[in-house]
Formats: C-alpha cells, structure tokens, sequence
C-alpha cells in the first residue's frame, strides 16, 4: 500500500493527474530549472536557520531521507526519552506522512512550526500545516498549537543577525482544525487514486500553474501550439481558457466578434497579415524627448533571502553590476563602462560611487523600463541619503525606451505580444542575439552572481565574472541598436 506524504498531498490537491503521473510516469517530468532548484537550496538553508530559534534539539531525519519508518520510529524514541526539541520530526497515521520542522515541548504541550522561505503566510500554506496537523494529532501526538514560520519582510538588519527578528511566527491551528474534515476526505481519495492504476482524465487549465508551476506542463500542454491563444497580451487568464474550450487555439480561429481590446486585435491582425505596426508621429515624438549625450543604463540584481548587509531586510533587491554605453554625440564613437560587485562585500557603496562619475549631470539616460532602474536608484537613495541629490538628477533624465513598444507604436509580429527586451531584440535586430552567451536573462544573472558567494575556484569564479560582464553588455547594447532601428 502507498502512502500519501505531504507533497504528494498537495500535488494530488493541486491535480490529480499530476500526481498519478509522478507516481507512475516520473520520465514525463519537465527538467528542473536552475531557479527551481536555487528555490529548494534556499528553503533548506532557512529550515536550517530557523532551527536555532529552538536549540539544542536533536535531527530526527535519518541518512535515506525517504525511510520514513525509520525516522517516525527515532522521533518516537525521542519523545519516549523526553526530548523536548526536534527537527524534522516524523509522523504516520492512516496511511499518511509528514516531516515537521520544529516540534517543541513546552510546558508539558507540544507545539509544531513548519518553516517557509516566503515573507507571509500564503494560501496555499493553510493547506500544508492543516495535513500536517492531520497527520500528527492521529498519530497520537495532540498538538496545543501549530505555526508558520516565515521571513519577517519589516526586519532590517543591523550588525549580527537577530534571529527573534529576522523569523515572524503566526499561528495556523484554528485554520487547520477547520479544515480537518476536508483533509481526511481528500487524503482517503488521493490513497485510492495513488493505489490504483487508472490515470484520472483532467485537462489543461488554471490548476496547472496554481498555485505552482507543474512539473508535467511540457507533457500535458503539447497540443498547444508553440504561439497561441495563451500568448495573447493582458488577455485574461479566464478569456484564454475560455477559448480553449471553445477549440480556439490559434490567433487566426480567433472569431471577429470575440471581446479582444484594440490592442489585442492589433497583435492578432499583425499575426494574421504578417504586417508591422509603425506610428512615425509617435516613435518621432519619443526620439524628440532624448538628448545628446545619451547613456544606454541596465542594472543588474540579485535578492538575498536572509539579509547579508545592514540596512537591507529580506529579499531586498540589490543592484550588483551595470553596464553603460556612452553616445556623445550622433557622430561619437560608441563608449563603454561597467560595473560588477565582488561578493562577499556588498555590492552597493562601489556601485552608486563609480555610477556617479560614470552618468555625468547632462544628457538622457535610456533605460529598458523606467520602473526596474528608476526603483533601485530610489532605493539607494534611501540607504545612501548623500547621494540623493545626484540620484534625483540622474531620475530627472530618464528615457524609458520600452514605452513605445508597450504602447504599440512600433510591433512586428515577430514580438509574438510581448514588449520585453527579450523580445523586441530578435524582432528588430535579429543578428545581435543572446543564443551564444552563457548568460541569456536576468534571472540566470542573479543565479550566477548569488554562487560567486560560495565558489572558491579561481577559475570558475573568473568565468562566471565573464558571463555576467558580456550578458549586461548586450543589454545596453541591444538598446543602442534598437534605438537605431526607432
Ligand atoms: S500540466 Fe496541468 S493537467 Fe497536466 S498534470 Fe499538470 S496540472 Fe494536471
């Protein structure tokens, strides 16, 4: 007989085909990402954080992490023995399993922490604590409490970390008990699902990215086309499916009465027509707002879970590297400058010193949305209050040269209804490309330069140095480029 854990508890909840097929068609899986498995590194590493707020406990995970027979057998032992503090405390009952964080004993009552990397307690984690709050109280064990324990977002650290600070801790129990019902019945329906052989017929919608991404998405989705219904531009959630279940896949099936927007029926038409939008008045009106000299602006950044530096809090966005192209005039060369952090030293103070001789006090400075580099320069304004009247200055003469494509003043089908630099690149200046780059986004950005913390290899270090510096170069010059094309 197979048992029902937590996470197959909540993949069966979020899809039931989802988890017949991890059980039985594991092959199908889409690879893990990169960011994925930086997202399991990082709640591991704050379970392991979290566990000091409670210490002196004993680990009651044995070395198989998947024998958990062995581990509900320890944390009995352990409590038999009057241990008062375990990690990773293992529980069975009806057929059911879970792993605890923290349980503690206090005053004779045993109280339960589940731990999270997030900054609130989300949705989804009701769910979580309540089939562990399940599976514990039927085992035997009564609970007086449970609680989450997550990254409390107004914490900024000063100096030493201070644990009490940096974790919030809320109570989930009344959430939980409420939901004891619902658990046992869908717990008994997910173990008859996993102990049988019929793989339940469930189609694409919603479920499959709510409230995670699905691990089948490539296998289920296949039908769809690589450019799609699904791909038209704040088209709502509801509307795509609606389509969907209509038999519309494809942008030219679309019927000419559906309720689009103007400017998704721009996207469909130029799809259609294979024709490109320009409106010259209005690419003319923005080229009139930049002036020479023009400084091409992409900031890089990476966000620390647990805060490294003083004054930052939890998941703070810290601008690590930029890169700058210089046009002094239409008739200039093309100058360059670059910035790039060097961890473990915080990244910021060289940042902003060297930004500041770098961008001058005259001339526009292009950036590829205003939003992303106008927000980290506020924030250093912030953390750096002497600089404040230059940054003011260096907000003043923002251009955002993603404006026009959002608008639709220029859009190629090509751009497939989207905006971002990604893109429009390959659209307007198809040689200039990405492909060949060890780097090829923003988020792999941020992975690299997180692991430079902890690699100790010359080697590696120099060649991750390489990517990053190459990679944010192409961004400021793919707006020189784009900027051309305008
Ligand atoms: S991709 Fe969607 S339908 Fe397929 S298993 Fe995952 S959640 Fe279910």
């Amino acid at each position: 007989m197979k048992k029902l854990s937590k996470s197959n508890y909540l993949k069966g909840n979020q899809c039931e085909k989802a988890l017949f097929l991890h059980l039985n068609h594991p092959e199908l899986k889409d690879e893990i990402s990169e960011a994925q498995q930086a997202l399991f590194n990082t709640g591991h590493n704050i379970g392991n954080l979290s566990q000091q707020l409670f210490p002196g406990g004993i680990d009651a995970s044995r070395q198989d992490f998947f024998n958990f027979k062995a581990a509900v057998n320890y944390t009995s032992e352990l409590i038999d023995q009057g241990q008062e503090v375990i990690y990773e405390a293992a529980f069975s009952a009806n057929n059911c399993l879970c792993y605890l964080d923290i349980l503690v004993k206090k005053n004779g009552k045993w109280y339960a922490y589940e731990v999270k990397a997030s900054t609130s307690v989300k949705d989804y984690h009701y769910k979580d604590s309540a089939f562990q709050y399940y599976v514990i109280t039927s085992s035997g064990l009564p609970l007086e409490d449970i609680s989450m324990v997550y990254l409390n977002k107004q914490y900024f650290r000063q100096g030493e970390l201070e644990l009490d600070k940096l974790f919030a801790i809320t109570s989930v129990v009344e959430q939980a008990k409420a939901m004891q019902a619902v658990i046992k019945q869908k717990s008994k329906a997910l173990l008859s699902l996993m102990n049988g052989k019929t793989m339940p017929i469930v189609d694409i919608g919603p479920h499959c990215s709510d409230p995670f991404g699905c691990d089948f998405h490539g296998h289920c989705w296949k039908h769809v086309p690589e450019y799609s219904v699904f791909n038209i531009s704040w088209l709502r959630e509801e509307n795509k499916f609606d389509l969907y279940q209509k038999g519309v896949l494809e942008l030219k099936d679309i019927p000419p009465t559906y309720p689009l927007n103007a400017n998704q029926w721009l996207q469909v038409n130029a799809d259609l027509n294979n024709s490109i939008v320009r409106n010259q008045p209005a690419l003319d009106a923005f080229k009139s707002t930049i002036n020479y000299p023009i400084y091409f602006l992409d900031f890089e950044t990476f966000q620390a879970p647990v805060p490294l530096y003083d004054n930052t809090k939890p998941y703070q966005i810290l601008p690590f590297q930029y890169s700058l192209h210089i046009k002094r005039s239409e008739k200039a060369p093309l100058e360059h400058r670059e910035y790039l952090g060097t961890p473990p030293k915080d990244p910021r103070p060289g940042f902003i010193q060297q930004l500041v001789k770098d961008l001058g006090n005259s001339g526009s400075i292009v950036v590829y949305n205003k939003g992303f580099e106008g927000g980290r320069l506020k924030n250093l304004a912030m953390n750096y209050p002497e600089y404040d009247d230059v940054i003011r200055n260096f907000l003043s003469r923002i251009v955002d040269l993603m404006e026009p494509f959002r608008r639709r003043d220029l859009y190629t089908p090509d751009m497939r209804g989207k905006y971002s630099i990604k893109n429009v690149l390959p659209a307007l200046v198809p040689q200039l490309t990405y492909g060949d780059l060890d780097i090829q986004e923003g988020g792999m950005a941020s992975l690299t330069y997180s692991s430079l913390y902890d690699d100790q290899d010359e080697q590696s270090v120099l060649k991750k140095r390489e990517g990053l510096i190459e990679y944010c170069k192409l961004d400021t010059l793919a707006m020189v480029e784009i900027l051309g094309v305008l």
